[in-house]
């Protein structure tokens, strides 16, 4: 019977360490065997040509590499790059390069599917199958700043969690994945330049706060109203803005980083001076930024875009009393990569 290899990226630097060291071979081998697998994103033991061939033999033996594949990558005419990305048991997520003059984003995918309910999502309409690995998001990454690097010249320079699935319902592999982008020993890239957006999970919010992370958090509330923002995302009802609000406040308390807030009018459900208003009331505590972000139709019409003066009474609104807005003009909509458009369709 074959026995199934494990996959050696899930190891700790540590553990690949101890193994070396069991095996009778010196520990440095696990840092050099390490710098290949994250630095140097070597996808099989054979380009780790600083290693005997024996030693390369002895790994093949006992572990896989699993890695992903970028299956497909679609242009848009306005410069946003979109992939889909092959996972190694053949599920298929799919993440975005957005240039901008000065920039280059990520965003990245952190579940494949998703199991929150948004009804203006189109991720939300598959089924969530698993959670991506650690090494799945931070490969993700690393497609994205070679395709920077190749198509614009730059290196990447942010990283959005805003694309398929919830980050913080895996928060223990997106937070081991950020420590390897962020790790000298992986890409090296300042935590500052990364954002983690949520739906909103208070306790997990808690948590990082706790953990004193330093990367940004951006929460998409599209509704400061419970009975509407249940109606748009069911699973409010399960963390109501009450619970939200007061997790966003310890965060703040511990953290001191502005809050920035995803948010989309949409015609009928939240453009109202009302609605503005209660936005106003939710994130007045604490320095904020409201992203109010165009809608990307995913569907027959339920949902339309807010006119442009619904917008200008939100941005009235809001600066006002001291709040940021921008307004966000959506990126790759021609080939579906726009925020909520990611539902494997090609
Ligand atoms: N689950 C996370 C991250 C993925 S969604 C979260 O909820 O934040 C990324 C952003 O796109 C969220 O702000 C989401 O509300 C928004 N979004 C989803 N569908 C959209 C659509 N059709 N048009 C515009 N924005 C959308």
């Amino acid at each position: 019977m074959e026995i199934k290899k494990r996959d050696i990226r899930a190891l700790t630097k540590e553990q690949l360490r101890n193994f070396f060291v069991e095996q009778g071979d010196k520990a440095f081998r696990g840092n050099q065997v390490y710098e290949w697998l994250w630095q140097k994103s070597a996808h099989d033991f054979d380009a780790m040509t600083n290693i005997s061939k024996e030693t390369r033999k002895m790994l093949e033996d006992n572990f896989v590499i699993n890695h992903i594949r970028v299956d497909q990558m679609q242009r848009s005419s306005d410069g946003t790059i979109k992939n889909a990305v092959r996972l190694h048991d053949g599920l298929v997520v799919e993440s975005v390069l957005i240039p901008t003059e000065t920039r280059t984003t990520a965003c990245v995918s952190s579940q494949v599917g998703c199991s929150l309910d948004c009804r203006f999502c189109a991720t939300a309409r598959l089924k969530r199958m698993r959670n991506l690995n650690p090494d799945e998001i931070y490969d993700q990454v690393v497609a994205i700043d070679n395709e920077s690097r190749l198509y614009f010249d730059r290196p990447l320079s942010n990283i959005v969690f805003m694309g398929m699935g919830e980050p913080l319902m895996n928060y223990n592999n997106v937070l081991k994945a950020i420590d390897k982008i962020t790790s000298p020993e992986g890409l090296g890239m300042s935590p500052k330049r990364i954002v983690v957006s949520t739906s909103g999970v208070p306790k997990i919010i808690k948590k990082m706060a706790d953990e004193d992370v330093k990367f940004g958090l951006a929460v998409s509330l599209h509704s400061a109203i419970d009975e509407v923002r249940t109606s748009i995302m069911p699973f409010n009802s399960t963390f109501p803005l009450k619970d939200l609000r007061e997790s966003l406040e310890y965060w703040y308390s511990k953290t001191k980083n502005r809050i920035t807030y995803e948010y989309v009018v949409w015609k009928g459900i939240n453009d109202t001076q009302e609605a503005a208003d209660a936005l106003v009331k939710f994130c007045k505590f604490a320095p904020s930024k409201v992203n109010i972000i165009e809608y990307n139709p995913i569907d027959d019409g339920e949902f339309q875009q807010a006119p442009n003066n619904a917008i200008e009474m939100y941005k009235n609104t809001l600066e006002r009393n001291g709040i940021t807005v921008t307004i966000r003009r959506s990126r790759g909509k021609d080939i579906d990569a726009a925020c909520g458009q990611l539902a494997n369709k090609s």
